[in-house]
């Protein structure tokens, strides 16, 4: 075993691992960073999770009827494909054992510690260590790769009453399995990707269901499909014939970067298929208006379902587009002062994504944290650094977003680019690495001008793509393979690096 990063001798601070890359989270981006240490034969290094299991997305979305909304044969690692996918959209399930069985493969579990919610990770320029508490024990690490998700952390919505409310309260990230909603009225508060997918799931089953819908979704036709057993042997036998299926899959979804992003008239097409699947599915003429968008389609991410509109339709269902007044005991007012009794609410109101929990407890050189820095909007070099905060890289953090293609795509591509950084800090003896405030501000106006005339800050809806100013700090705004170009090697230009045994800043 090679360590690129050998651990250096650090004054000791009682009870403190000494680790040379802490990562926070162990979902696909976790476990994607881990894999790649692990593959060149990296082994200092911890993934310090704070729930029990590996996963993170999909450990925690356990609602019914969660699913990708992207085929999987593009939505899994490149270097890990799976010949079982039981279906072109995978479930929750099958997706949370493709990641606990990666994690073994490559075997991440050992330098995985569960249990340990990072409370604060600080700079110490004396040490030039993080110095990271947890709830499982204190870390010295040279490196801190935070891979804590964009969306880990529920949003509950401010509903005057909610906390007086008798009955059971969950958010769908949040699922109550011991929970049994058969026969009871429910209320789903939110209709973007996972209420449409819990609606179906549950519709069947309860008494009635209230969907209580702010902003309509735009929803085209899923093209879900069991895998037959001949194909699962064909991809098993022919790993090219699964690999250039992923190949097409990714071009595909690639060509709607040029109506999202270049020239809106191309997704007239889309906007047509999503209306006609509205109109196929929805004869009620005021339903179908009420799930009618007023705003430019992929403003909002495009949603896919066969079921949901059926089950809003369903003679149980109702869509309420009146806006909650208040919550009562046993059930929600809404503003046009109508009262529905309520057994269970269901939260499907998203997570705080323009301002990442994580941020607040990741602590720069000057002591200020990323969410203060970052308190008139997230600013980063190539999404993945950011001045002030060295040895520091981020996964999944601002502008790496995707609605139209994997996510596993843009990680792999941070990946690469924040191990490049790791093995130019080992091959030139640097003991810190930081980018330059000059070119995180180059990298705001690239982000500034690629998202100008996009569908998305002009598509005329409000979302979480946009923060308070209205400014993209979530999605890559371009085509993917123009992220991966970008984030390919480590822009050493834009970084000041500090010798290991030296105190003068080396450019
Ligand atoms: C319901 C749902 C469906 C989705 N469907 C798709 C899809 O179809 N296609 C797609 O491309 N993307 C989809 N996504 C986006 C998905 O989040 C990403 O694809 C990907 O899983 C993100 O991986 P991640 O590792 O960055 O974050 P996560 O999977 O969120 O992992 C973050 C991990 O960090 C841990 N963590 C957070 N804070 C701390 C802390 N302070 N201390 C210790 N540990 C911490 C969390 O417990 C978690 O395990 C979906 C997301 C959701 C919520």
């Amino acid at each position: 075993m090679t360590s690129t990063l050998e651990a250096q001798p650090a004054p000791a601070s009682a009870g403190a691992r000494d680790v040379g890359i802490a990562i926070i989270g162990s979902g696909f981006a976790g476990l994607g960073m881990a894999i790649a240490l692990k593959r060149r034969g990296e082994n200092d290094f911890v993934v310090l999770e704070r729930a029990d299991d590996v996963g993170g997305t999909w450990r925690d979305n356990t609602y019914p009827g969660a699913a990708c909304d992207v085929q999987s044969n593009l939505y899994s690692f490149s270097f890990a494909p799976n010949p079982d996918w039981g279906r072109s959209y995978s479930e929750q399930p099958e997706i949370q054992a493709y990641l606990q069985a990666t994690a073994d493969r490559f075997d991440v579990r050992r330098h995985c510690v569960f249990g340990a919610d990072v409370t604060s990770a600080r700079w110490d320029d004396a040490t030039r260590r993080w110095l990271v508490s947890t709830a499982a024990g204190e870390f010295r690490a040279r490196v801190l790769v935070s891979a804590a998700g964009a969306l880990a952390d529920p949003t509950y919505p401010d509903l005057p009453g909610l906390d007086s409310f008798a009955g059971t309260v969950m958010h769908s990230a949040r699922w109550d399995a011991g929970h049994d909603l058969t026969d009871e009225r429910v209320a789903v508060i939110g209709t973007g990707a996972s209420a449409i997918q819990v609606v179906p799931a549950i519709q069947p089953v309860v008494d009635s269901v209230a969907v209580y819908q702010r902003t309509a979704a735009w929803v085209v036709p899923r093209t879900d499909h069991p895998v037959t057993p001949l194909m699962r042997r064909l991809y098993r036998f022919v790993p090219g014939l699964q690999k250039g299926i992923r190949g097409a899959l990714y071009l595909f979804r690639e060509f709607l970067v040029i109506g999202l992003a270049k020239q809106r008239r191309f997704l007239t097409p889309v906007g047509r298929l999503a209306r006609a699947h509205l109109h196929r599915q929805v004869r009620d003429p005021k339903l179908r208006a009420a799930l009618t968008p007023d705003y430019t389609i992929g403003c909002k991410r495009i949603l896919i379902s066969n079921d949901y509109f059926p089950a809003v339709a369903a003679p149980n269902a109702e869509l309420v587009t009146a806006g909650i007044a208040e919550v009562r005991p046993h059930s929600i007012v809404t503003r046009d002062g109508v009262e529905r009794p309520t057994d269970t609410i269901v939260l499907a109101t998203g997570f705080h994504v323009t301002d990442l929990p994580i941020a607040g407890k990741i602590r720069g050189r000057d002591g200020r944290s990323l969410a203060d820095v970052w308190a008139d909007g997230m600013v980063t070099n190539r999404s993945a650094t950011v001045a002030g905060f060295p040895n520091m890289f981020l996964l999944v953090g601002p502008n790496v977003g995707v609605g139209h293609t994997s996510m596993v795509y843009m990680i792999e591509s941070q990946v690469a680019y924040v191990d490049d950084a790791l093995q130019t800090m080992a091959a030139e003896g640097l003991a810190v690495l930081e980018t330059t405030p000059q070119a995180q501000e180059a990298y705001r106006r690239l982000i500034a001008q690629k998202s100008t005339g996009t569908v998305w800050v002009g598509g005329g809806c409000a979302s979480w793509y946009l923060d308070k100013h209205g400014h993209n700090t979530t999605l890559w705004p371009d085509f993917t393979f123009r992220f991966r170009k970008l984030t390919r090697k480590l822009d050493r230009e834009n970084y000041v690096g500090t010798p290991e045994r030296a105190t003068e800043v080396a450019a």
